[in-house]
């Protein structure tokens, strides 16, 4: 017994000279995500946009100020590389998928180009500006309708912004509209904003737009796409994929998306998920919390408290940053965000 201790020790003197000599190579460095943007230097440590995204971005001629996408079956596709939106052409007029802020006034001419069909009708997706404050533009088509969930009318009419047109024809959860020959379903789903958010389909052209959820090639914006429920946001990927689509619009960004960037976008939340729940439930906040005392103080509990949520997401964006880097692009610009939102769904909604 005592040579294998012996053994054991030798082996272990052993293993920390090796994980020293591992140390004595440069160091890596930190993770571009906690680099910050508050310098040149800071903003250089961030990584360029993956060439595969990159390269997938819609050559737009800025004179023009939008690029359009023929998805078939009346389903036309339109972005100006920041912003997505869509419309669809049938025998009796067309069916306008928001109306973004940037480009909603070059949606009439976008049309134009390839129906002589009027719009009749507008669809909103939420209540955000970015995506229907160009609806303003739309204002003058006589008898459009404009359609809604009741939530989303209900804020449009208590806001009373003119550049976001109020909803004419609203409805609580489900609506069906069948028109010229072509059927779109509108349903209710709430992982986005606090009014609700809309999975449009058109069955027909096997296209759905969920705006707001997945944007392809790219990790999602902050906050996971600024969720008010990331509860529901974790649900959402599977409300997608329950669907028949080949084509996807996701809102957001230089290219519209497949099932494959639904995946991605799933597998990766569910890792920044688990991991940081594994990290935050894994930490001995009695241990932790009195070292940081030795140095301030037991009495700001506030700043105890940071110091714990701090350390959580530094640790978990420095084991997630080198599985992710080179997979999406916009890891290292919003990780740590996603990290937080994570964060406080796993210490205050969910359960051990
Ligand atoms: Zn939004």
């Amino acid at each position: 017994m005592r040579t294998l201790a012996l053994l054991f020790m030798f082996a272990a003197a052993m293993g920390s000279q090796v994980s020293f000599a591992q140390e004595s190579q440069p160091t890596p460095k930190q993770p571009s995500a906690l680099a910050g943007t508050d310098s040149a230097e800071a903003l250089r440590e961030h990584v360029a946009v993956l060439p595969a995204v990159r390269a997938k971005y819609w050559n737009i001629d800025p004179a023009v100020g939008y690029g359009m996408k023929d998805f078939g079956n009346g389903v036309y596709a339109l972005s100006d590389n920041g912003w997505q939106s869509a419309f669809l052409v049938t025998d009796a007029g067309v069916i306008v998928f928001d109306a973004p802020a940037s480009y909603g006034k070059h949606i009439p001419e976008a049309v134009a180009k390839v129906t002589n069909e009027p719009i009749k009708m507008l669809v909103y997706s939420h209540i955000h500006k970015d995506h229907i404050g160009g609806s303003v533009a739309l204002k003058n088509i006589p008898g459009l309708q404009i359609i809604a969930l009741d939530t989303v009318s209900d804020f449009l009419k208590e806001m009373n912004d003119p550049n976001r047109l109020i909803p004419t024809v609203t409805f609580n959860s489900a609506k069906t509209i069948k028109f010229g020959g072509k059927t779109v379903e509108l349903t209710r789903h709430n992982y986005h904003s606090n009014e609700g958010d809309l999975f449009i389909y058109v069955p027909e052209a096997k296209f759905l737009m969920a705006v707001d959820s997945v944007t392809s090639g790219y990790v999602p914006f902050q906050d996971f796409d600024l969720t008010t429920n990331f509860h529901h946001y974790l649900k959402m990927f599977d409300e997608i994929l329950a669907y028949k689509f080949d084509n996807f619009i996701g809102g957001h960004l230089t290219d519209t998306g497949t099932r494959n960037d639904v995946e991605i976008t799933k597998e990766y939340t569910n890792d920044v998920y688990q991991t940081v729940k594994r990290i935050h439930n894994g930490l001995n906040e009695r241990v932790f919390d009195a070292e940081i005392a030795k140095t301030i103080g037991p009495d700001n509990e506030f700043l105890i408290f940071k110091a714990l949520l701090d350390k959580v997401t530094r640790d978990s964006v420095a084991e997630l940053e080198p599985r992710w880097i080179n997979r999406l692009a916009g890891v290292d610009v919003w990780l740590p965000s996603h990290v937080r939102a994570a964060l406080i769904y796993v210490r205050w909604d969910d359960k051990e």
